[in-house]
């Protein structure tokens, strides 16, 4: 029965960052890294940017193995015991553990028609890059279903290696649930002009297979026939281990600043932990890398010992053939929005605002202003639109 100081479940970039932040205080006590994935811990965000443009797999790869981390992979935790302080994978191998960092991430979202099983890659892990890979070469036409992250980026990709792709989504442009109208229909339209058949409005509801074809037909009646299907259409919190545990959960575990659950010894850290950020003043769960490399570490940190409070307010950013942004806090299209453009759709600012104070900012095509935009979010406010035109330089 392996018995480790420091165990970590979960083998993606959270559980690597969080090695490194055990490490930072802790050079020696055993380290245990629990994943479902064969794979190693390796940077998620390539699989649907760079690994499509010039970047390899060997650069991937995090090196969490140097830091003396033991990697139990293919190997999923089933059970966790909180009093007795152990976990069980589902190879009826027993873990007991001093503290535990629970770093489970997400499961994507399944189609409720998807009874083939294997038909709809719903894109996540390298394996899914790696089989999608093997899937496009030239001439090949895709259905994307999701507008969000996966739907966008994704599409692009397979678009610029030389397949064609009909994008499906039921909203009503791209990325609608976090950009002002006109920016999700401009995106739209910047697709149709990459030679990409977008149907945004079309919920997909049925899929046929026909002559090795898969058909897929929309709410509205349309088909759509291709040679195969990627969906991004969001993520749930892998966080029934720890519900079962008798932790307390909320859409993601509940953790406190220091990145403690209601368990005590026990700790969760990236897409799947709800944490309190001062910043918006309240809870928020956040499935981006920033969040996942810094609030690991952070976790690493306090499971050695080192009060280390999580306060930061995550970035991200997203690649859209040329177009690119950074964004950061809280990027939601029903909140009050204050658009700021040099150039309309193509570079400019837009602030998010709830009852005059700015929650999130969105830099389209305009870098090095991530610090600024946060201590924006982190004023009291109140802010005007005169305020905030022309704040944060484009
Ligand atoms: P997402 O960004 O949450 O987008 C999901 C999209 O799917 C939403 O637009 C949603 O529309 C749509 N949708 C929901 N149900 C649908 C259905 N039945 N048919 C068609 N569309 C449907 O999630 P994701 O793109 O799957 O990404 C997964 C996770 O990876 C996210 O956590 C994301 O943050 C992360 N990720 C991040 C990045 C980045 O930071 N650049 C890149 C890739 C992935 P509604 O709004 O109508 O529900």
């Amino acid at each position: 029965m392996p018995h480790y100081r420091y165990l970590i479940v979960g083998a993606s970039m959270t559980g690597d960052a969080a090695v490194h932040g055990i490490r930072e205080v802790d050079p020696a006590e055993p380290i245990g890294l629990i994943g479902a994935e064969p794979h190693p811990p390796y940077n998620r965000p390539p699989l649907s940017k760079g690994l499509w443009k010039d970047q390899s797999i060997e650069q991937i790869w995090r090196g969490t193995a140097k830091l003396g981390a033991e990697l139990h992979l293919g190997r999923r935790v089933i059970q966790l015991d909180k009093s007795g302080k152990l976990v069980v994978d589902d190879r009826g191998t027993v873990y007991t553990f001093d503290r535990l960092l629970l770093a489970t991430g997400g499961r994507p979202r399944r189609l409720p028609f998807d009874h083939e099983g294997d038909r709809i890659l719903y894109f996540r892990s390298l394996d899914d890059y790696q089989r999608l890979r093997e899937l496009v070469g030239a001439g090949r036409r895709f259905a994307v279903i999701g507008g969000g992250f996966i739907g966008s980026e994704i599409t692009a990709a397979l678009s610029m290696n030389g397949n064609q792709v009909v994008m499906l989504f039921p909203d009503e442009g791209i990325g609608s649930r976090v950009f002002p109208a006109g920016l999700a229909q401009a995106l739209n339209q910047y697709y149709r002009e990459k030679s990409v058949e977008v149907l945004a409005g079309e919920l997909v509801s049925g899929m046929t297979i026909r002559g090795g074809k898969t058909v897929l037909a929309t709410k509205r009646g349309r088909e759509v026939e291709v040679d195969g299907v990627v969906a991004g259409i969001g993520i749930q919190p892998e966080d029934h281990l720890a519900s079962a545990a008798g932790l307390r959960t909320e859409d993601g575990i509940v953790v406190d600043e220091f990145l403690r659950t209601s368990a005590p010894e026990i700790y969760a850290a990236g897409d799947v932990a709800r944490f309190p950020n001062p910043a918006l003043g309240e809870r928020i769960r956040v499935e981006h890398e920033d969040n996942a490399n810094t609030m690991g570490q952070a976790a690493g940190r306090n499971m050695a010992g080192q009060p280390t409070p999580y306060h930061h307010l995550p970035f991200f950013y997203s690649d859209l053939f040329e177009l690119g942004y950074e964004a950061v806090g809280d990027l939601d299209s029903r909140l009050t929005m204050i658009e700021d453009w040099k150039e309309p759709h193509r570079e400019g600012v837009v602030y998010y605002l709830r009852d005059g104070r700015v929650r999130g900012v969105l830099l389209w095509n305009v870098w090095g202003q991530v610090d600024h935009a946060r201590a924006l979010i982190a004023q009291p406010g109140p802010f005007s639109r005169h305020d905030l035109i022309g704040r944060l330089p484009a």
